[in-house]
């Protein structure tokens, strides 16, 4: 770690993980003598490359892609590609280190990895988007394969991008085969992958309270984002019961006392590419505001960032307190910074953190390699009661560590600890690699 002190995204998502291992490192102390906590922080593989394209008044434009296959001790590579221009070498590891934990606790055997590229896709055309996955693709295709790396989408990354990755793997490489996942249906995607980290984010948040003898029946929301995993949230949130107060995106977010109407976030989002105070114009009882979500004054129950990393401060958790809030569960990938989990811990806050929380989108997609391995195409129940099952037992897992080694109700060091030792234990089987 200190080779990299620069690289402070992918510093606070390791140090949050490693400083809730000691108690593991003391039942096996074979870990320490083999190295595995300086081994697993080092990916096993980085690259980076140029992505050249042409907009469309014919200027020649250059963005920069990356692939970091962190660790493929219990499967292959696995994880998603981000475009935003944020995206750097140190976001990328961040996410490619989360994903190692993440992938272990969906129980499938699915390495870690991330990728992506400072390319911003919003305000792009098509053809322009089309041009830049082509390029990206034409590099990446070297470096992936169906039992070697198998990338899917994330922020900016969704399926329109999945498509035009896809036809430019298919064409340089003369094959079909399943080495993308969040392929659309037509060709080759599963049923329910699309709905997967949000839906899967909410089963997280019913076991979570269920296992504290609540429910989400009547609880008020507040969900940040709007995209792909705040949509599917907001819907399932409310066959379940609740309330979903905001959602939000990097301008602004809307409040409406009586429930978002997830249909209207999809058709602004996914329909037309909108900005989410479209919906305050579409939605009499809403009301849109510039700033962060997270900031507004208002009672609710439950939080759930879905939008990006370190979007909660401190004082914005401090918020949360003040406004009721007894639970809070990561949508997005380390949305609350490391001090902001540290008062939900030390407030009797129930946390679900990121890796168990937001698992459901990997999952799927591993659902979805074995559907395109099989060549069959499994029914929407099908998936849908999978992730469940895989949610609720994630959840149980992490509740299991905590019993096992006496951390209470802390289900991120539960989390953690659960999703290590598998890898851990696969590591230490394959010798020094
Ligand atoms: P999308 O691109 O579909 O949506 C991202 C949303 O977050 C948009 O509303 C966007 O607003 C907002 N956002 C992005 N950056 C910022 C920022 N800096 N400040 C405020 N708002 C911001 O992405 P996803 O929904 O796929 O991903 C959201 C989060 O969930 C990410 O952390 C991702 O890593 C994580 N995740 C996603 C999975 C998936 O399956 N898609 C799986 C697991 C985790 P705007 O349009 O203004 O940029």
């Amino acid at each position: 770690l200190q080779r990299d002190p620069e690289q402070k995204e992918f510093q606070e998502a390791v140090f949050e993980v490693l400083d809730t291992l000691t108690p593991v490192l003391e039942k096996h102390p074979e870990y320490i003598a083999q190295n595995i906590l300086e081994r697993l922080v080092e990916p096993e593989r980085a690259i980076q490359f140029r992505v050249p394209w042409q907009d469309d008044q014919g200027n020649w434009q250059v963005n920069r892609g990356y692939r970091v296959q962190f660790n493929s001790a219990i499967g292959p590579y696995k994880g998603g590609l981000r475009f935003h221009p944020t995206v750097n070498l140190s976001v990328v590891k961040f996410l490619g280190f989360e994903q190692i934990l993440k992938n272990s606790l969906t129980t499938l055997p699915i390495g870690g990895a991330k990728g992506g590229s400072d390319f911003d896709p919003k305000g792009k055309s098509d053809g322009e988007v089309m041009r830049f996955c082509q390029s990206f693709m034409t590099e990446l295709q070297r470096h992936i394969g169906p039992d070697i790396d198998v990338p899917a989408g994330d922020i900016g990354v969704g399926g329109r991008e999945i498509g035009y990755l896809y036809g430019q793997y298919k064409r340089l490489n003369f094959s079909q085969n399943g080495v993308l996942t969040g392929k659309g249906m037509t060709y080759g995607g599963s049923k329910i992958r699309t709905e997967a980290t949000g839906f899967g984010l909410l089963y997280y948040v019913k076991a979570l309270l269920e296992a504290q003898g609540d429910s989400l029946n009547g609880k008020k929301v507040k969900i940040s984002g709007s995209g792909n995993v705040a949509t599917y949230a907001t819907q399932k949130a409310a066959e379940l019961g609740a309330t979903v107060i905001t959602v939000s995106d990097s301008d602004g977010f809307v409040y409406d006392p009586k429930g978002i109407d997830y249909k209207i976030v999809q058709d602004i989002k996914e329909g037309y590419r909108g900005r989410i105070k479209e919906y305050a114009e579409r939605q009499e009882s809403a009301t849109y505001h510039e700033g962060s979500v997270w900031d507004f004054d208002v009672a609710y129950d439950v939080a759930l960032p879905c939008a990006t990393q370190n979007e909660i401060s401190l004082d914005e958790a401090k918020m949360m307190q003040k406004d009721g809030v007894k639970y809070v569960a990561e949508g997005a990938n380390m949305p609350s910074v490391p001090e902001a989990i540290d008062f939900y811990h030390e407030h009797g806050i129930l946390f679900g953190p990121a890796k168990a929380a937001n698992a459901g989108g990997v999952a799927v997609s591993a659902l979805e390699m074995s559907q395109n391995s099989e060549r069959l195409a499994w029914t929407a129940s099908e998936v849908d009661n999978k992730l469940k099952e895989i949610m609720t037992n994630i959840f149980k897992a992490s509740e299991k560590a905590c019993e096992v080694y006496d951390l209470g109700k802390n289900y991120q060091a539960g989390a953690n600890i659960a999703g290590f030792e598998k890898v851990a234990t696969a590591m230490t089987a394959q010798g020094l690699v």
